[in-house]
């Protein structure tokens, strides 16, 4: 309730809050709403319950802006980047549109001719694509979005551009590029060159000249060594991206949204909502089971929902619009999977976990597609329709249907951990949501189950404030104590395998971090980028405790 009231609730010209959650959810409703031809009250009564009852919420700028005059509604975007000044800073402006509305954009700067390269006009030299992401980076920093949050970019570099090595190394001189995440653009002909230990050709994207040849492997290292120091670089699958897109004939998919759930066309916008996984369960015989007849409604709800959105919002420019209204994709994801799987007494390490995860992804996929054709026959296909790979045989009103989102804030609106990611502590510290106000939190399922054990005292209260963790505790038995593994506890291998099970089922990607501990070797994470192109993921993220000094979570110690 805090976060909403700091920054989701209307206020007045003078500061003072003038709505309530309850009121957040009924404007936010009746927007939605109205883009229903028929029984506007009867479908602004199943919205409103949907986000009341925190059985799903929209992406953010959704919950902020429905209802206002010019609403953006949309959380994510890819802008255009070509090479010339002209684009480069129409881009920029439109970046700052689209922050201080809500959004975060992505680009690839790939087609910028790189440091150094020669300007015919001018006779002058390029700065490269680094210097316009370090422009960007700026600019990102002095609009903070509509005065509530601060912007966020996804920066791009294919792995063969000749910039490839100083964007690799960019992020560890100093804390800079903090509004940026930084991801190489990977193809299968890389990896491939890695695997093979052969050599790689960096291509200046002006001439297509080879302008130098170096090991693959080289620059791997180069990559591992900088993502395990910073985070940074992630990776994300090109290859794969575009293999299942369901538009191959509108054009190659570049880059994707800047937590990367989204891959999308240039220009095109995308939005979210997710599904709250701890809600959707139900009580039989004193035990907690799946409540998969909810979780079916709840998807056919909330698929009808975005689609509404689509139309309902409030275009920031025309090339955005007609984009975003030729493909209608919208992306439909979770939260609450850590908080589901403890209520069921399902360890997330553990491969009754994975499957479950396949088979809860599976029918929330199913569902949606369902109701994406569904919607087709009362309002029509996608535009895009006859050229996507549904043609003939399923007319469909989206082109994609699912995303896993971070849901960083969302999550914390509807108390419930976030995304498909383990719970981070048991006890913790929230530092920086709230104007940099601490919080401490204990989860009330971990609290619940311990009660129901007659395990609840103050002695496991205070060793869990102390530690944020129950696996070395003696008055925990360890098989229940497994059930609250923490993030970092969890060995690599299952958050890969989590990432993998919810992407099998999912049209757009997935976004998750690969928490590790602080002192995971360098291999590690060159094993886990290479098992995430293997497994078919469309991007890779992952963290190193203590590798960052802007953390938002801190595990508990406040001793
Ligand atoms: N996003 C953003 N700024 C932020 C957080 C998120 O622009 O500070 C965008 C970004 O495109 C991200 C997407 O919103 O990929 C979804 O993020 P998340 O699920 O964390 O958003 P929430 O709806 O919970 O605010």
């Amino acid at each position: 309730m805090e976060l909403l009231q700091a920054r989701y609730l209307l206020r007045n010209p003078s500061g003072k809050i003038i709505e309530t959650p309850n009121g957040l959810f009924k404007r936010v409703a009746k927007h939605v709403a109205n883009a229903e031809e028929r029984d506007k009250a009867g479908w602004e009564h199943t919205f409103y319950d949907l986000m009341a009852n925190f059985h799903f919420l929209p992406n953010s700028p959704t919950l902020m802006n429905a209802g206002l005059p010019n609403g953006q509604l949309s959380a994510c975007f890819v802008l255009p980047v070509e090479d010339s000044l002209d684009s480069i800073f129409t881009t920029l402006k439109n970046m700052a549109l689209i922050h201080q509305n809500g959004g975060g954009t992505g680009y690839n700067f790939s087609k910028l001719r790189p440091c150094g390269d020669r300007i015919a006009s001018s006779g002058g030299t390029s700065p490269g694509p680094i210097a316009f992401i370090k422009i960007y980076n700026t600019a990102t920093e002095h609009v903070k979005q509509g005065g509530k949050r601060r912007g966020a970019n996804m920066g791009v570099l294919n792995v063969d551009h000749p910039d490839i090595e100083d964007f690799i190394m960019v992020k560890s001189e100093g804390n800079k590029l903090q509004n940026f995440n930084l991801s190489i653009g990977t193809t299968d002909d890389f990896m491939r060159a890695v695997n093979a230990g052969t050599d790689w050709n960096l291509v200046n994207p002006r001439t297509g000249e080879v302008v130098k040849t170096i090991k693959a492997r080289f620059l791997w290292g180069q990559i591992v060594s900088q993502a395990w120091k910073t985070g940074d670089p992630g990776l994300i699958f090109l290859d794969t991206i575009n293999r299942h897109s369901p538009i191959p004939k509108q054009g190659t998919i570049q880059s994707t949204n800047p937590c990367g759930e989204v891959p999308l066309f240039e220009y095109e916008s995308c939005n979210l909502g997710s599904l709250n996984l701890s809600k959707m369960l139900k009580s039989e015989n004193g035990r907690m089971r799946v409540d998969w007849d909810m979780l079916e409604k709840t998807t056919e709800a909330s698929i009808r929902f975005l689609d509404n959105v689509i139309s309902a919002n409030h275009y920031l420019m025309h090339q955005i619009e007609t984009q975003t209204k030729n493909t209608r994709k919208v992306g439909l994801g979770v939260m609450g999977w850590a908080e589901m799987l403890a209520q069921l007494e399902i360890p997330y390490a553990s491969e009754e976990a994975i499957g479950l995860g396949e088979k809860v992804m599976q029918s929330i996929q199913s569902k949606s597609y369902d109701m994406s054709q569904r919607l087709a026959g009362e309002r029509g296909v996608f535009p895009n329709w006859t050229v996507s790979t549904y043609h003939p045989d399923r007319p469909m009103r989206n082109a994609t249907c699912n995303s896993i989102a971070p849901t960083g804030s969302i999550s914390i609106i509807a108390n419930t951990s976030y995304s498909i990611e383990p719970l981070y502590a048991i006890a913790y510290k929230r530092v920086g949501i709230l104007e940099n106000k601490t919080q401490i939190e204990i989860n009330p399922i971990f609290v619940a189950k311990m009660e129901a054990y007659g395990l609840w005292t103050d002695r496991l209260k205070r060793e869990v404030l102390e530690t944020g963790s129950v696996q070395y505790s003696k008055v925990v038995p360890k098989e229940i104590g497994k059930l609250f593994e923490t993030s970092l506890e969890i060995p690599w291998k299952y958050h890969l395998l989590h990432q993998r099970a919810f992407q099998k089922f999912t049209d757009n990607a997935v976004s998750k971090t690969i928490n590790l501990s602080g002192g995971t070797p360098k291999e590690t994470v060159s094993e886990i980028y290479r098992t995430a192109w293997e497994y078919g993921l469309k991007g890779i993220t992952i963290y190193r405790d203590g590798s960052r000094v802007d953390q938002v979570l801190q595990a508990c110690r406040l001793n």
